[in-house]
């Protein structure tokens, strides 16, 4: 199966310039390539990965500085850029901005990458033009094949993700048979499992937060363009990104625990597409220029915890693990959870006494803890569902749960059935 590995890169001073050059070069030529694809548009006409391809080897005779970059590299950039446009239309794909991009370029050629193990902690790898990188070596790359390699700067840090094949195969079978978990994902709680767990932990420590909104602050006080904006911004980069760490751990950890211990385990549908949207003002139509107070700012502060929380990355990495270990995973619909009564079924708001408790209002069932309640009720509809399928009958809306290799885009776009598409 195909997987996803990443580690820390150790940067010469001179590689770590040629990388940032090779990082500005392929953002350039993304923009280019975006800007032509949408001339074509304009046109009525279409540009596509062929022509591009040939036009940037015959840009590079005149154009010299792209040759600062591996060739395969800035076309890997067009291809990437063809399969944004086609997934998600030429006028949607944004562009890449020096301030906001975050760098990261790949190496398609995984078969050609040399690996050398330097000690216990490092290992080097050889790249083109970079030459020999050392990377820790954070866990053991034997027996698996090197698809492509990815550099990504984070902040001030640069990272190598390897796309490998690990020579394992799907499992058909789970360990522990007729095992089941309901999962309910919330804001206050990360996530609440049936059988009573609650967990969570705290991505920012309140140091952190209170850092990163002076940090804000300062950053809106400078200059444009002035080497403290860089120096602040590149400051805020680097707590974001520890943010961002320890969400993926957490999410990576949760799954792997529910996948290993659970045959079935059962999600609730979210919207979180609809649910993070952002609230439209509305003009108050007795006070033209004036706006209605709609709850904007508090349905900006529940976007920020939703997200925060890492919904999708949890499903993702949920579906990635459950290749291993063999999990179905189930998705129902989020209707009511929260309000029924998971003993009797009774289904009322007043049920929920506030946000954490849950006390049914039609039988003795009470006091738990509210998501704890909503977990069970998603279990029983996620095993409804799992029985109808079993037997081959049609259940009510039953969903094909998405098994997605997780892991990053790289991966997806490797899939043999994204390239069946694309081709
Ligand atoms: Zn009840």
């Amino acid at each position: 199966m195909k997987s996803g590995r990443r580690f820390r890169v150790e940067l010469t001073e001179a590689q770590a310039r040629l990388a940032q050059q090779t990082a500005d070069v392929c953002r350039a030529v993304w923009n280019t390539g975006l800007e032509q694809r949408r001339e074509y548009r304009r046109r009525g006409a279409w540009m596509n990965y062929n022509e591009q391809a040939h036009e940037l080897v015959e840009a590079k005779d005149e154009q010299t500085w792209l040759k600062a970059a591996p060739s395969h590299c800035l076309q890997q950039t067009l291809r990437d850029l063809d399969e944004a446009c086609r997934k998600r239309g030429t006028w949607k794909v944004r562009w890449r901005s020096a301030r906001r991009w975050s760098p990261s370029f790949r190496f398609p050629e995984g078969s050609q990458m040399e690996l050398q193990k330097l000690n216990r902690r490092m290992t080097q790898v050889k790249l083109p033009k970079l030459g020999w990188v050392k990377f820790r070596a954070s866990r053991s790359l034997d027996g698996e094949t090197i698809r492509s390699a990815t550099l990504s700067k984070e902040g001030e840090r640069w990272f190598v993700s390897f796309l490998v094949e690990d020579g394992k195969t799907p499992a058909t079978t789970h360990a522990a048979a007729d095992t089941a978990v309901g999962v309910d994902r919330g804001v206050v709680v990360a996530v609440a499992t049936s059988a009573g767990e609650l967990l969570d932990r705290a991505f920012v420590t309140e140091g952190e937060r209170r850092r990163a909104v002076a940090l804000q602050r300062r950053l809106s006080r400078c200059a444009k363009n002035s080497a403290n904006r860089n120096k602040t911004r590149t400051a805020l980069a680097e707590v974001r990104a520890r943010e961002r760490r320890r969400r993926q751990d957490f999410c990576q950890k949760t799954a792997r625990q529910l996948a290993q211990a659970n045959a079935l385990v059962v999600l609730e549908k979210l919207p979180t597409k609809n649910m993070t949207r952002r609230a439209k003002p509305v003009e108050d139509p007795n006070n033209p220029g004036q706006y209605l107070l709609n709850r904007a700012a508090a349905k900006s502060g529940l976007n920020r915890a939703i997200l925060s929380k890492g919904w999708y990355r949890f499903e993702q990495a949920l579906n990635s693990v459950s290749r291993y270990t063999g999990t179905v995973v189930v998705k129902v619909p989020a209707a009511f959870t929260s309000q029924r009564c998971s003993v009797c079924g009774h289904v009322d708001p007043k049920s929920r006494e506030s946000q954490a408790v849950f006390r049914c209002i039609h039988c003795t069932h009470g006091p738990e803890h509210a998501d704890v309640n909503a977990a069970k009720n998603i279990l029983a509809a996620g095993l409804a569902v799992a029985a109808c399928r079993e037997s081959g009958a049609p259940a009510g809306a039953p969903e094909t749960p998405k098994q997605e290799p997780a892991g990053n885009r790289e991966e997806l776009l490797l899939q043999p059935h994204h390239a069946a598409s694309a081709a």
